[in-house]
């Protein structure tokens, strides 16, 4: 029985450990943080799970919020001016390609209780540099997933995938609850459980969702991406649950004064550690490190592929990076993993999925071109276009040909069951 070790226990850590241990692994997962720090700790993010996503889950037994959690069904997405006008607004109903919006804290403490219910072997340590030597040593396999922590910068930037120097956007996030902000009716004018989208030209962009925590059951997540020195870029002395509530409200009054009726009086934190900012610099890395004794470090997830959530796709990356991993672990042959092995896996897994994701991402952190300003066009007029364009965010590769210039957009607006479709 092949025994590996996985560092870190988030999205692709724990969704690698529960895989390979269905699978007879003997696995050894490291983490940094008991599950109670983590459930009482400070938000991570306001991640959406897409269809595949969750379908990955199930297949592990590992849905439980799918009868509690609200799915998001479509994403309206507004596309304003400076002055915060709308001038190009598309609302795409996800259907098969719907997802649930929840907390990372409430999914990872779970996820653990379950591990160690299901015989999971967890090893309580922030693993070190140092440490990894003597864990690679004893495994035949190891594999860090661990996120954006410190210990990820011992894998090489690879400079030809990495467009970005400095962060591209000030992220400032909430769960947020309140009147109407909850609910099953809780975007007024919106047909369904919508996800809400701003790109404000020059500020950056806003995103609102119908939100799961365990601390509060239904509620509601906020996202700011802030361009730096634009109007949104308001932040930054934020040390506080109640001055980044206060400046929300800022931001969405000057952004997008229509939506300020949404920042109602009572809103209020889903919980007292239910915001977060911050900034990084998105990154693809070299997927292999060998040590100095010749041991070798395989990374998964953000460990080898940090992107800026605006497209919101880094778990939904890791989950599909864990998938590909996995069968390719499953299918591999011999006694000993190579470093050419990784590395070969990884590749398949950026040409057939990672670059459509990171491409595509980094090509929201831009204006729109002419041609994708087209499609965007033509979606707002055509409710299938605008459906099948939005239900890409669940599976990234899908964007193309639309947004792959003149010709791509061309041919992708040329689909017969768009031609045949009324508006
Ligand atoms: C504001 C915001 C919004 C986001 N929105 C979305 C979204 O809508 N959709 C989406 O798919 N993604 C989104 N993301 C990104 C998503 O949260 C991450 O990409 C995803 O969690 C990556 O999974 P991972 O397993 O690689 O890392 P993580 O989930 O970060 O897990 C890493 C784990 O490793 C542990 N660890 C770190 N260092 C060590 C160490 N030395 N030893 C032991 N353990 C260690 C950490 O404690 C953590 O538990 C968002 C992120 C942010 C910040």
């Amino acid at each position: 029985m092949k025994k590996i070790a996985i560092i870190g226990g988030g999205q692709a850590g724990l969704l690698m450990a529960f895989a390979l241990m269905e699978q007879q692994y003997d696995v050894n997962l490291y983490i940094d943080r008991q599950a109670e720090e983590l459930l009482h700790g400070r938000m991570m993010s306001t991640t959406m799970f897409f269809a595949d996503t969750l379908a990955f889950e199930r297949k592990l037994g590992l849905n439980f919020w799918e009868s509690k959690a609200q799915y998001g069904e479509a994403i309206h997405v507004d596309f304003r001016d400076p002055q915060g006008n709308i001038m190009l607004p598309i609302t795409g109903f996800l259907h098969n390609n719907h997802g649930i919006a929840m907390d990372q804290r409430s999914k990872y403490h779970r996820w653990l209780e379950e591990y160690s219910q299901r015989g999971g072997k967890l090893i309580l340590q922030n693993v070190s540099p140092e440490d990894l030597a003597q864990i690679a040593k004893t495994h035949d396999l190891t594999l860090l997933a661990a996120g954006k922590g410190n210990i990820t910068r011992l894998f090489q930037r690879n400079e030809a995938r990495s467009v970005h120097l400095t962060p591209p956007r000030k992220l400032a996030a909430a769960l947020v609850v309140g009147d109407d902000l909850c609910g099953p009716n809780s975007w007024a004018d919106q047909p369904k459980q919508t996800l809400h989208f701003n790109f404000i030209a020059g500020a950056g962009e806003y995103f609102s969702m119908p939100f799961y925590s365990h601390t509060h059951g239904a509620c509601r997540s906020f996202l700011f991406e802030c361009i730096e020195h634009g109007p949104m870029d308001v932040f930054d002395h934020v040390s506080d649950g109640e001055q980044m509530l206060a400046a929300m409200k800022k931001a969405v009054s000057i952004v997008t004064p229509d939506q300020s009726f949404r920042m109602v009086d009572n809103m209020e934190l889903s919980d007292p550690n239910a915001w977060l900012k911050g900034a990084f610099c998105p990154e693809v890395r070299d997927p292999v490190v060998e040590l100095a004794d010749g041991g070798l470090v395989w990374g998964i997830g953000d460990t080898v592929m940090v992107n800026d959530p605006i497209a919101g796709q880094g778990a939904n990356n890791a989950t599909r990076m864990v998938e590909h991993y996995l069968q390719a672990i499953l299918t591999h042959q011999g006694d000993t993993y190579s470093k050419e092995w990784m590395q070969e896996v990884f590749e398949q897994f950026w040409q057939q999925s990672g670059r459509y994701t990171t491409e595509f991402t980094n090509m929201l952190l831009n204006p729109p071109s002419e041609s994708l300003l087209q499609v965007l066009g033509a979606a707002a007029q055509k409710q299938v276009i605008a459906d099948d364009f939005m239900g890409n965010f669940n599976h990234p590769q899908g964007f193309w040909p639309a947004v792959a210039g003149a010709e791509g957009a061309a041919s992708y607006l040329a689909r017969q069951e768009f031609q045949d479709a009324v508006a």
